[in-house]
Order: structure tokens, then C-alpha cells, then sequence
């Protein structure tokens, strides 16, 4: 069972968030414009990441509110979690980096620090 920081509310048990797969997937701006294989690959692919990962997650069971959670597929290892608008692709590779190494892992946000 995993420990979910929810940005706005704290550590919760897994049973009251509800998954939503890969963070920063944008819609794409004139969908009519693609082919059907472009807007199938938009729709149904994903990266299925092995490793490092940043998703979005809800807190259904609290306050409702989506957020980006950063952790490694493998071994379930959550860095952290941010608010939506608070990080992009760039911010979370900088936050996995930071959290590998303890010294930098300490002068982080509390928002982007796992709460233990
Ligand atoms: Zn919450």
C-alpha cells in the first residue's frame, strides 16, 4: 500500500486517490488537423515509463483536487508530489535528481517533499 503526499491536504493512504496515468499529456490545439493515427496516438499511447515517473493523481476521498505525484515505477519510491501549475517536465527531472541526493533533498519545498 502506498503513502500518497497530497499536496494540499498531506499523507494519505492509497485507497483515497484514484490513478490517471502520465502527467503532461496536452491536448493537442486543432485535433481535426491530425490524422487518424496522430489523434489514435494522442488518445491510447502512452511512454508506460520504467522508472522515474510523473503521473497525475486525484484525491477522490479528500479534497478532489488533481495533482502531479513523482515516482519510480520500479521500486514505488515516491519523491514527491506537486500542484498542478506548480511544475512541468523540466522542474520534475530536476526534483529526481535532487531527491537521489540528500544534502540538496533537505532545502526542497515542503509542497515537493514526500511528508513522512
Ligand atoms: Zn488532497
Amino acid at each position: 500500500m502506498l503513502h500518497i503526499p497530497c499536496p494540499h491536504c498531506g499523507t494519505r493512504d492509497q485507497s483515497e486517490f484514484s490513478h490517471h496515468g502520465e502527467a503532461y499529456i496536452t491536448r493537442p490545439e486543432n485535433p481535426k488537423a491530425l490524422s487518424d493515427a496522430e489523434w489514435g496516438d494522442y488518445v491510447f499511447f502512452r511512454k508506460n515509463t520504467k522508472g522515474d515517473y510523473a503521473e497525475l493523481w486525484m484525491h477522490r476521498h479528500g479534497c478532489r483536487k488533481f495533482f502531479h505525484l513523482l515516482r519510480n515505477s520500479v521500486s514505488d519510491e515516491i519523491y514527491g508530489s506537486c500542484k498542478i501549475g506548480e511544475s512541468n517536465e523540466e522542474t520534475i527531472a530536476t526534483i529526481v535528481k535532487a531527491n537521489m541526493q540528500s544534502s540538496v533533498k533537505a532545502s526542497m519545498k515542503p509542497s515537493i517533499r514526500e511528508k513522512s
